[in-house]
């Protein structure tokens, strides 16, 4: 992960400039996991069910964003996918690993992502901004629409999180 960020900074991918963190001329915002999950909790604890679906949703529209905005820069989808995963680890969502691609949907696993950990013991999965951001990179780079479901979770007190995508409608 470290040659991947060296890589980014020798090749100028990496700019810290006027109180600004920019990775491939994209603004990125740093905050501690604490705080993000902290903002899940109360977001979930107001509006339940609803407050789950505007955190998936929200970050499915953004993960089709922001894989639009790097295709500007890497054509290749397969690079565009190695890129994104490498983005996200670099980003401390933990390390993914694609299982299963097939036309009937895509695995994904993280052994080992901070944010459930931190986030303490829940009956539900509480990954829901990764399974949100990777819907969207998958609905982007497939050209149809991807739904992410978290069947395992470690805040479930599972040893990984397991996610699968499938394509709908
Ligand atoms: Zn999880």
């Amino acid at each position: 992960m470290f040659e991947f960020a060296k890589g980014l900074l020798y090749a100028n991918k990496l700019n810290f400039e006027n109180g600004e963190f920019k990775i491939l001329d994209q603004s990125c915002l740093v905050t501690l996991a604490d705080t993000t999950i902290s903002m899940q909790k109360n977001i979930i604890e107001k509006l339940g069910d609803k407050g789950t679906d505007i955190l998936y949703n929200s970050c499915k529209e953004e993960g089709i964003e922001f894989t639009r905005e790097f295709n500007k820069k890497i054509k290749s989808k397969n690079e565009l996918e190695d890129f994104i995963i490498k983005f996200l680890m670099l980003s401390g969502w933990g390390e993914f690993e694609e299982i299963k691609k097939s036309h009937e949907g895509i695995m994904l696993i993280n052994k080992n992502a901070p944010f459930p950990e931190r986030y303490g013991k829940s009956k539900l999965p509480v990954c829901t901004m990764m399974r949100g951001l990777m819907a969207g990179v998958y609905t982007y780079l497939a050209g149809k629409n991807y739904e992410g479901y978290e069947t395992k979770c470690r805040a479930q007190g599972n040893n990984m999180c397991v996610f699968k995508f499938i394509p709908k409608g």
